[in-house]
């Protein structure tokens, strides 16, 4: 047993053409083997292995595996920056123009700043107890599982023992621990 047993996080995998709400372009997540996030991205130091893991996309519950590894790579990318305050909060928007709007100052344009930054990326592996939900479990049913109500980040703490009582997902977990 390690200290480690007690945490859950619940990770969102987005596909490429919705990164909207992370302000940059989107790095490839592998369902059932890695997910993938970088040292810009909110809880990002507290996830370690050991770590339970629920998988979800932006409405499902995909299943749930232990961290077995956490990769670093040391890198670079481009965020994109306000041009009226500088935040990198800009919210690409999928139908209304202007393309993004800023959600600190809400500056709304089509050209926000380009910035190279360095960063480091993290893959971490869960391969070896991916268990994958057995029916499809909207993201509702777990809702009074988080810790926070940030909505808005990828990575977000849950309260393991709440999980554990629900009908489906408690017993997927059990399986796993
Ligand atoms: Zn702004």
């Amino acid at each position: 047993m390690t200290a480690n047993v007690d945490h859950m996080w619940s990770l969102l995998s987005v596909e490429d053409n919705d990164r909207s709400f992370q302000g940059n372009d989107g790095y490839r997540d592998v369902t059932g083997l890695v997910y993938r996030y970088d040292s810009r991205v909110p809880n990002h130091q507290r996830v370690l292995v050991g770590h339970f893991v629920m998988l979800r996309d932006p409405t499902t519950v995909l299943g749930f595996g232990r961290l077995d590894e956490i990769k670093k790579e040391l890198g670079s990318k481009s965020i994109r920056l306000c041009s009226t305050c500088g935040s990198s909060k800009m919210y690409r928007r999928e139908v209304k123009r202007p393309m993004y709007r800023c959600q600190r100052c809400r500056a709304e344009t089509d050209s926000p700043i380009n910035e190279e930054t360095e960063v480091t990326f993290f893959s971490a592996y869960y391969e070896s107890s991916w268990t994958p939900m057995p029916t499809a479990v909207p993201v509702e049913e777990v809702r009074d599982s988080y810790v926070s109500q940030a909505v808005q980040n990828a990575i977000r703490e849950m309260v393991l023992s709440r999980l554990l009582t629900k009908p489906v997902i408690g017993p997927t977990i059990a399986a796993i621990r």
